[in-house]
C-alpha cells in the first residue's frame, strides 16, 4: 500500500506530517512512502532527506492524490485554490485518510468523506489513555503552544520576567496568571517559572493543583467537587451557575495584580468560555499583556480578535491561532512520532487493518464506508448538537 505524505496549503501552516525518520519506520513496516514536492520545505526538510529516506517524489499534487491509498496530513482537507479542487475530492474513493480532522467544526468536509467511502482518522479524537499517549497529537501541540504563549509575553512585556538584585537596584519579578492548568498551561507555568517569573494558576478542575503546586506556582482555583468539574474523560465541563460564580469572583480578584495572563481554558465542543471581561482588562496595569490560547474557540477574553493582536486600555491581547506551526521543527517532529505511531497501530502485516474492537481506532474514526462513525460528529451532522463557535472544535494545532 502506498502512504503519502501531503504538502499542507493552509495559510500560515509550516508542518509536515511526518518526517524521513518516520518515512523508514513506514517503510520497514511493509509500505511504499509517497512525499509530494516541497512537503518538508516549512520544517527546513527537504525532498532529498525524504527521498534518501527511501520515500517517492511526487511534482503533481494531483497526481499526489491520486495515487496515495493513505494520505497523512496535519491540517484538514481544504480547497486547493490552484486546481480549484477541494482536497477532500482529490483523495481517491475507498482511500484513507488521517490528519487532525476537528470533526465537529468541519461538518461539510466531513460529509465529503463519507461520500467518497474515505476511511478518515482525526488525530484529535485520540483517547487521552496512557495507551494511547504516544498517539496523543494535542498534548504535543498544546505542549508547544504553553512554551511559545510565555515567550510571546516575554517578548511583548515592557518589564522584566525573573527578579533581579543589581548596583542600580532590585527589580521586582513579573506576575505570571495562567487560566486553565492542562496540558499547554502546565507547560506555560513551568516555562514563565524557567524565567523567574512568579506564577500563579486558576482552573475549575481540582486534581490540578497538585500539579501546578510541583511546579512552583500558586493555586488560586475555586475549590469545586470533582465531580462538579470534571466529566470521566478528566476533561473540564460546564459549570453550575453557582460554581461559575465563585470562580469569576476569585479570578477577578487575581486579574488587577497580574502583568501578563495567559489563557488556555476550553470545555470540548463547546465555545471557550468567556473568564476576563473589558472592565477587567481596563482594571490591568498599563503595559501588561494577555495571551490567549482559546482565541480559536471565540477567546477566553472578550477583547481578543482571533489570529490578531490588538492594545486596548494599554494592554497588549495576542489571540494567536496555529502556535504549534510557528515552531515547525519541533513541532512536525512531535505530529511525525504520534502519526506514526498511530499508523503502525493500525497495520498488520505490512496492511491497514484496524482493530474495531480497540478504542483507539474506533475513538478517532470518524468516516467509515460511506457513512459518517464518529457518535458526536453524526449527531452534529445531523442537526442534534449545537454547532461549535470558531474555526475548530479543539485545536492546539
Ligand atoms: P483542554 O485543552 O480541554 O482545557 C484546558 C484547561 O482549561 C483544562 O485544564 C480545563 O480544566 C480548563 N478549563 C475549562 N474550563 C475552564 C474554566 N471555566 N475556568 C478555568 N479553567 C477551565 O485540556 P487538555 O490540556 O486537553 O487536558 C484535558 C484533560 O486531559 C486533563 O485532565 C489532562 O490531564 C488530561 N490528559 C490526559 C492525558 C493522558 O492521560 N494521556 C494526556 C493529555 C491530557
Amino acid at each position: 500500500m502506498k502512504v503519502g505524505i501531503a504538502k499542507e496549503i493552509g495559510p500560515g501552516e509550516r508542518r509536515v506530517a511526518v518526517t524521513p525518520d518516520s518515512v523508514r519506520q513506514i517503510k520497514a513496516a511493509g509500505y511504499d512512502v509517497l512525499v509530494e514536492a516541497g512537503a518538508g520545505a516549512g520544517a527546513y526538510i527537504p525532498d532529498a532527506k525524504f527521498q534518501e529516506a527511501g520515500a517517492g517524489l511526487v511534482t503533481s499534487t494531483a497526481d499526489f492524490w491520486s495515487r496515495s491509498e493513505i494520505v497523512l496530513k496535519i491540517q484538514p482537507p481544504i480547497q486547493n485554490r490552484s486546481l480549484n479542487l477541494h482536497e477532500a475530492d482529490l483523495l481517491g474513493e475507498g482511500s484513507t485518510l488521517i490528519c487532525m480532522l476537528r470533526p465537529l467544526s468541519h461538518i461539510d468536509t466531513v460529509r465529503m468523506l463519507a461520500n467518497r467511502r474515505v476511511l478518515s482518522f482525526s488525530m484529535d479524537m485520540m483517547p487521552r489513555t496512557t495507551r494511547a499517549q504516544t498517539m496523543d497529537a494535542l498534548s504535543s501541540m498544546s505542549t508547544i503552544a504553553g512554551y511559545k504563549a510565555v515567550l510571546i509575553a516575554g517578548d511583548t512585556l515592557p518589564r522584566l520576567f525573573p527578579m533581579l538584585v543589581t548596583a542600580a537596584g532590585t527589580i521586582a519579578p513579573s506576575r505570571v496568571l495562567v487560566v486553565g492548568a492542562g496540558v499547554a498551561g502546565l507547560q506555560a507555568i513551568a516555562t514563565a517559572r524557567r524565567l523567574g517569573a512568579v506564577v500563579e494558576a486558576y482552573d475549575v478542575r481540582p486534581a490540578v493543583k497538585e500539579e501546578v503546586e510541583s511546579l512552583g506556582a500558586t493555586f488560586v482555583g475555586p475549590k469545586l467537587d470533582p465531580g462538579e468539574a470534571q466529566d470521566e474523560q478528566g476533561y473540564a465541563k460546564p459549570l453550575s451557575a453557582e460554581a461559575q460564580r465563585k470562580g469569576v469572583e476569585l479570578l477577578g480578584e487575581r486579574i488587577p495584580h497580574s502583568d501578563v495572563i495567559i489563557t488556555t481554558a476550553r470545555i470540548p465542543g463547546m465555545p471557550a468560555p468567556r473568564l476576563i471581561s473589558a472592565d477587567q482588562i481596563a482594571a490591568m496595569k498599563p503595559g501588561s499583556v494577555v495571551v490567549d490560547l482559546a482565541a480559536d474557540m471565540g477567546g477566553n477574553c472578550e477583547l481578543t480578535e482571533p489570529g490578531e493582536t490588538v492594545v486596548r486600555h494599554d494592554v497588549t491581547i495576542h489571540g494567536p491561532v496555529r502556535l504549534a506551526s510557528t515552531v515547525p521543527v519541533h513541532a512536525t517532529q512531535m505530529y511525525s512520532k504520534n502519526i506514526t505511531t498511530f499508523l503502525l497501530h493500525l497495520t498488520k502485516d505490512g496492511k491497514l487493518s484496524p482493530d474495531w474492537s480497540d478504542d483507539i481506532a474506533s475513538a478517532t474514526c470518524v468516516t467509515r464506508d460511506g457513512q459518517i462513525v464518529h457518535p458526536a460528529t453524526r449527531a452534529r451532522a445531523q442537526g442534534v448538537a449545537p454547532a461549535a463557535s470558531g474555526s475548530q472544535a479543539r485545536s492546539q494545532g
